[in-house]
């Protein structure tokens, strides 16, 4: 499956490497993403899952290969011009900052692609202070979107893991992004929680968003995508339709030992 390809698509990934010290996270990886699709991610611990969407963020640059999305060449970009031509994430240990409000929080997001950034937000200077209004309209909006109104002014730490990881999904949507990259959105979450993100995904995808999934929870990636990615020490061992990737002998040998049940 690694190789090189032609660069169509409205995402397109070729030949993507990426190592750090001995260990190669990523080998030749390409793929191709359409516009408005819902795509998963899925490998066993280790697979270089993570390292894609850090690549594909800007935290760490590739080796090598291309990234052309939407007709340009992104690969190496920093982080807050990939944020700025609409590519935005959350992380998987939720990376919120402990002291801040659960809205302050979310606001974060709109600062990554505010003109002023957060320093002058912090310095309150004019065009920051109008940013900051707007950007807390936006920051409040979206919790709704997650389920979380009402609870703006709570401190993060007395949230749930489940809700943190919401928080997480109100400040990837704050950065207003095209292609929205979720790294496992569902560890923690209750059923309802799952549903809810269910239903936002679809909702988003009908706004016109593409989605990037990367989760462990078979039964959430296989009802939900519509293409599923398989990644296995650092190499792209398949690509297909849930139905065909649950079956693919290649996908069940490199979760051998490990949990695959899909149903
Ligand atoms: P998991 O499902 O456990 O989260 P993953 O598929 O997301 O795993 P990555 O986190 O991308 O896997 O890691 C791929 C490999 O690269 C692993 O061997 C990991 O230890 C290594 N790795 C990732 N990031 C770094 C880093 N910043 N420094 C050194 N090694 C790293």
């Amino acid at each position: 499956m690694s190789g090189t390809i032609p660069l169509e698509g409205w995402l397109a990934v070729n030949g993507v490497s990426r190592h750090f010290g001995g260990i190669m996270a990523l080998n030749g990886v390409s793929f191709r993403l359409e516009q408005g699709s819902i795509t998963s991610l899925i490998g066993p611990n280790g697979a270089g899952k993570t390292t894609l969407i850090n690549v594909l963020t800007g935290i760490h640059p590739p080796d090598t290969g291309r990234i052309r999305f939407q007709d340009r060449e992104i690969a190496g970009l920093p982080p807050h011009r990939l944020a700025a031509l609409g590519l935005g994430r959350t992380f998987q240990l939720e990376e919120l900052f402990g002291s801040l409000s659960v809205l302050e929080n979310v606001m974060v997001g709109c600062h990554v692609r505010s003109r002023s950034g957060m320093v002058a937000c912090g310095l309150a200077l004019p065009g920051a202070r109008r940013e900051e209004k707007q950007g807390r309209e936006i920051a409040r909006a979206n919790l709704r979107r997650v389920g979380l109104e009402g609870r703006g002014e709570d401190p993060i730490a007395r949230l749930p893991l489940g809700e943190r990881k919401l928080v997480g999904v109100a400040r990837a949507l704050s950065m207003n992004p095209r292609f929205l990259m979720l790294d496992e959105p569902v560890g923690g979450l209750a059923a309802h929680e799952i549903d809810k993100l269910v239903e936002l995904i679809y909702q988003l995808r009908e706004e016109g968003l593409t989605i990037f999934i990367v989760e462990h929870n078979m039964p959430f990636v296989m009802s939900l995508s519509e293409k599923v990615l398989v990644l296995d020490g650092g190499t792209l061992i398949a690509e297909g339709l849930p139905q065909e990737i649950k079956r693919n002998e290649a996908v069940i040998k490199a979760y051998l030992g490990e949990e695959v049940a899909v149903d």
